[in-house]
């Protein structure tokens, strides 16, 4: 996504959770289920397709790829729809992933992102929210969701929204009467800037024509971000809904809004270039946009709310009570990590995926002196639980 227009718009100066919508811890601990590793596996093998520009190998082979993950989480080719299409010259396939829902089989919430890039791989635009929308269809797998959920990963998005355009016109309305959705939730761009701190989401609010459909989507956009608030570390800001695949099912007057990055955003100097790439983005900031993402999806598909085993949820606040200082560090790194957790592991690697060092004697103290300065990801695994976090080496 390329946002070309400069737009004045109201900044909201805080963006405060409405009382009506809960914490529901069953939705964190799921959120928190993201893997760094899937993530960052995700990631790195999506930037090894090259280029995926819509009607070629490269694209085919990323849609067969996209194919072969869902198989491994447990769908079936009964789950997937190969929608193929030909527009203005281009000829492609999106891939639409149904998992179906207890009380309103035949309402849907779509999640969905394009997989296509242009001019260079595409790792953040639109890997990033390739990968998040693979780990929301792992941890929602087996929950009970009373809507059904559509997984959507549209080609042609580069092209002019080629994909999602026809999908609306051929599949959506494509039936009498035409598909009941509930929302529709896009994830594009989503990386964020390796040099960045990468603390805020923007979310996109509908203020197009036709208007029909604003009021309702300004209670998405809403819901959207109290769920980026209650399930994320993240901050929230909104921006204008433009310029990307939701933007023809707004036209076909259905509720939408979005995930886009916040640092980066207007001004990402490598998006639709050749170094689009892994190295220029913050995966850890992937993994924080994922949590918000498995938040409100359950939010919108009405997840079940039945709490994981307890003793899942206490390794869960173990987890959320690490940290890892001082933050930049020199020579000596210091792990915090609650006092009841006596066996732990500590491994990091750089921002390339390589392997730099593991620690297994629970030592609270890591030795970090022969490190070269740079950026690097540290991952504390507890009774199989992990989570990581961003290390500064100066
Ligand atoms: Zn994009």
């Amino acid at each position: 996504m390329i946002k070309r227009t400069i737009f004045s718009f109201i900044l909201i100066a805080s963006v405060q959770i409405s009382k009506a919508q809960t914490f529901i811890q069953a939705y964190q601990d799921r959120a928190n289920q993201i893997s760094q590793t899937n993530i960052n596996t995700y990631l790195q093998e999506f930037e090894a397709l090259g280029v995926k520009r819509t009607g070629t190998t490269q694209n085919t082979n990323a849609f067969n790829w996209l194919k072969t993950k869902y198989t491994a989480l447990g769908y079936t080719t009964a789950d997937f729809f190969e929608h193929s299409w030909t527009a203005s010259g281009y000829s492609s396939k999106n891939l639409i992933v149904t998992k179906t829902g207890t009380l309103y089989p035949n309402k849907f919430v779509i999640v969905c992102g394009h997989f296509d890039s242009i001019n260079g791989p595409g790792t953040n635009d639109n890997g990033s929210g390739t990968s998040i929308i693979l780990e929301l269809a792992r941890i929602l797998k087996d929950i009970p969701t009373e809507y059904s959920i559509k997984f959507i990963h549209f080609s042609g998005e580069e092209q002019g929204l080629l994909g999602s355009s026809r999908y609306v016109s051929q599949v959506v309305n494509g039936t009498n009467p035409k598909m009941d959705i509930k929302v529709v939730v896009n994830l594009d761009q989503v990386g964020g800037l390796a040099s960045k701190a990468n603390t805020k989401l923007y979310h996109d609010k509908d203020q197009s024509n036709p208007s029909s459909n604003n009021a309702a989507a300004a209670t998405a956009v809403q819901e959207l971000a109290n769920c980026t608030l209650l399930y994320s570390p993240l901050a929230v800001d909104f921006d204008p809904a433009e310029s990307t695949d939701y933007v023809p099912f707004q036209q076909n007057g259905e509720i939408i809004t979005g995930y886009w990055e916040y640092e980066g955003g207007y001004n990402n100097p490598y998006v639709h270039t050749a170094n689009d790439l892994l190295i220029n983005m913050d995966p850890v900031y992937v993994l924080n946009v994922g949590k918000s993402a498995v938040g409100s999806i359950q939010h919108f598909a009405v997840a079940s709310t039945t709490t994981l085993a307890a003793e899942d949820s206490s390794i869960s606040k173990k987890l959320e009570s690490v940290k890892f200082y001082p933050n930049p560090a020199k020579n000596i790194l210091n792990l915090k990590i609650d006092n009841s957790v006596k066996n732990f592991t500590f491994e990091m690697i750089d921002m390339n995926g390589n392997h730099i060092l593991t620690s297994k004697d629970n030592s609270h103290q890591i030795n970090i002196s022969q490190l070269k300065p740079g950026v690097y990801l540290g991952t504390m695994t507890i009774e199989n639980n992990k989570i990581t976090k961003k290390i500064i080496i100066e």
